[in-house]
This record gives structure tokens, C-alpha cells and sequence, in this order.
């Protein structure tokens, strides 16, 4: 459903690639996370995949169709078999348009339907997200967060997508909601079929939703695999220190790993692998580590794959 070929985003004017060499392949019905801190370049891929920002190497290829930088026949392939979902649903809904118009706008940009047929295609939509019929009048200022990324869900299905790109679908949410939305992005994929590449810093989440993960780190990969494989016994340094992070209820652990360092300077990436200033593991820790600091690492390993010159060993 979705592959991406040795892909590189550089913004116009930029020093370095913000996304650099990003190779990924998610099967139909598949959903893969993308994890990694702010600035690593998660987003910019997601935007790259839709056409949203400009793929300045590689090839990007959605259902079967290369889709790189798309023009007039990609583009309405794209449009019609890829939407994205973003953070903020009040961003992407109109304050003055209600509930019921904000849908059928969605829907009447793909096909030509009005009068009962509209508004039959509307509260299905609604309907598929959890909401009742009666939501059709409503502003968005009279809806709770998880209602309105309800809609922007509903939005994004109204073109009958086959592929989801979220993106910190429940970043803007209470805890108390997040749930409720993750539940409903589960069941939706598993009725429709539908394919995910979701994007959060929230590993939490990212497990919940997805069966594979991958890990970027300043616009490279730096482990993917299988979730479970990935998150109990990471490979990389960087992942290790991402899932150290996550707090636990339990307390801290006493070895518990801390990165310093700036996280989201893309534009003065280092030397050899990028992560190797703030690796605990690196050559500033260990003798004999300098080719970490000389050699960008590539990515070994199936389906467990890491880009690192000394894996943990487990
Ligand atoms: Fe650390 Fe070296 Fe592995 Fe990079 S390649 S993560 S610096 S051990």
C-alpha cells in the first residue's frame, strides 16, 4: 500500500536533508508507527507521502502508483486513496461551518451526490465515527476535543480512503479521551481494511495502534520491526532512551538512561551516525567507538533491523 524508496526532504534554501534516505514498506492492512522526538522528521514524511511537502530524492509509491511530487493523475490518485488525519482537528475545521456542511464538503469534493443522498452519506459518516445524526447542526465550538477529531476522522473518510496517515491523532486530546479515539481508530481499520501510518512521539500509542515500528532519529531510520520485538528489546541506543523515557507508575528506573543534547538540529547534522554526540554508548563513552563519529551505519536485520555499529546486545 505504501512504499517509500531512499526518500530525502530538504526545504528550500535548507543546509541538509530533513528527511534523509527513508526506506519503508507498509502492507494493505498494515499499520506501521512512525516514533521519534519533535524535529526528527516524522511529520515531514507524512506531508512528503501526500504531496504536501516536496520529495527532493527517491520515489514515493501509494497503492501500486508513484506519487512523488504528484501531478494531475498521481495527485487525484493520491487524493483518492490516501488522507491524513492532523493534531489539531479545530485547525482543519471551519469555526463557522457546522458539523453536517463540514462532512458533506468532504464528500462532495470526490463525488457528485446532494439533497437525501448527501445528508444519508453524511450521518453514515458520522455514524461511523461514533457521533448521532443530531451532531450535524453543531459549530465546532460547541463540541469537546474528541468530538471534533471525530469529525476530522469522518472528513478524512469521506473520500473512501484506503490509507490513513496520523498524525498525532491524539496529541491535542484529555488522556481521558485519547482512548476513546485510539479505540475508534482500531476499530476502523480492522471494518475497513484500511492501512495506517501513524505518526506520535507517544510510544504508548504508537503500540497500541500499530503492529510495526519504526524509529527516526534527525530524518533517519534508526530501527524498525515488529513492535512488541521493538519496544521490549531495543537494538538501538536512541530507542533504548525513548522507552527509558516513558513514565512509569512503578517509579524510576535507578539505570535509566538520559540523553542530552539538542534533539532537532537537522541542519548541522553530524558526522558518521547522527546520533553519536548524545549516544551513551558512543565515542565520547567508549574507546574503540570512533567509527561511530566516521561511518553512517546502515540498516541490517529482518524483520528486527537496526543502523548501529555496536546493537545492544540482549
Ligand atoms: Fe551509538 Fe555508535 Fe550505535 Fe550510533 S552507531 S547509536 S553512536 S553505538
Amino acid at each position: 500500500m505504501l512504499r517509500l524508496d531512499e526518500v530525502c526532504v530538504r526545504y528550500p534554501g535548507g543546509k541538509a536533508d530533513v528527511v534523509e534516505r527513508v526506506s519503508l514498506h507498509v502492507p494493505e492492512g498494515a499499520a506501521l508507527g512512525l516514533v521519534g522526538e519533535s524535529g526528527s522528521g516524522k511529520s515531514t514524511l507524512a506531508r512528503a507521502v501526500v504531496g504536501l511537502t516536496r520529495v527532493t530524492a527517491g520515489r514515493v509509491h501509494v497503492a501500486g502508483t508513484d506519487v512523488t511530487n504528484p501531478k494531475r493523475d498521481a495527485l487525484a490518485h493520491l487524493r483518492a486513496t490516501a488522507q491524513m488525519v492532523f493534531q489539531d482537528p479545530n485547525a482543519s475545521l471551519h469555526p463557522r461551518m457546522t458539523v453536517g456542511d463540514a462532512v458533506a464538503e468532504a464528500v462532495t469534493v470526490r463525488r457528485k451526490q446532494s439533497g437525501p443522498e448527501l445528508t444519508a452519506e453524511v450521518v453514515r459518516l458520522l455514524d461511523l465515527v461514533g457521533l448521532p445524526s443530531r451532531f450535524v447542526d453543531r459549530f465546532p465550538f460547541e463540541m469537546s476535543g474528541g468530538q471534533l477529531q471525530r469529525v476530522a476522522i469522518a472528513r478524512a473518510l469521506a473520500a473512501k480512503p484506503r490509507l490513513l496517515l496520523l498524525d498525532e491523532p491524539t496529541a491535542s486530546l484529555d488522556v481521558s479521551v485519547q482512548a476513546t479515539v485510539l479505540n475508534l481508530l482500531r476499530e476502523l481499520r480492522a471494518e475497513l481494511g484500511l492501512t495506517y501510518l501513524a505518526i506520535s512521539h507517544d510510544l504508548a500509542v504508537i503500540h497500541y495502534l500499530c503492529g510495526e515500528i519504526a524509529v527516526m532519529q534527525l530524518g533517519s531510520i534508526k530501527e524498525t520491526g515488529p513492535a512488541s520485538a521493538v519496544l521490549k528489546s531495543p537494538l538501538h541506543h536512541y530507542t533504548a532512551a525513548l522507552v527509558d523515557a516513558v513514565p512509569r507508575l512503578s517509579g524510576r528506573k535507578t539505570d535509566r538512561i538520559v540523553l542530552h543534547g539538542d534533539p532537532s538540529d537537522a541542519s548541522a547534522r553530524p558526522s558518521g551516525c547522527s546520533f553519536h554526540p548524545r549516544c551513551p554508548a558512543g565515542p565520547a563513552m567508549v574507546e574503540g567507538h570512533e567509527i561511530c563519529a566516521l561511518e553512517v551505519p546502515e540498516l541490517v536485520g529482518d524483520p528486527h533491523a537496526v543502523a548501529c555499529h555496536f546493537p545492544i546486545r540482549r
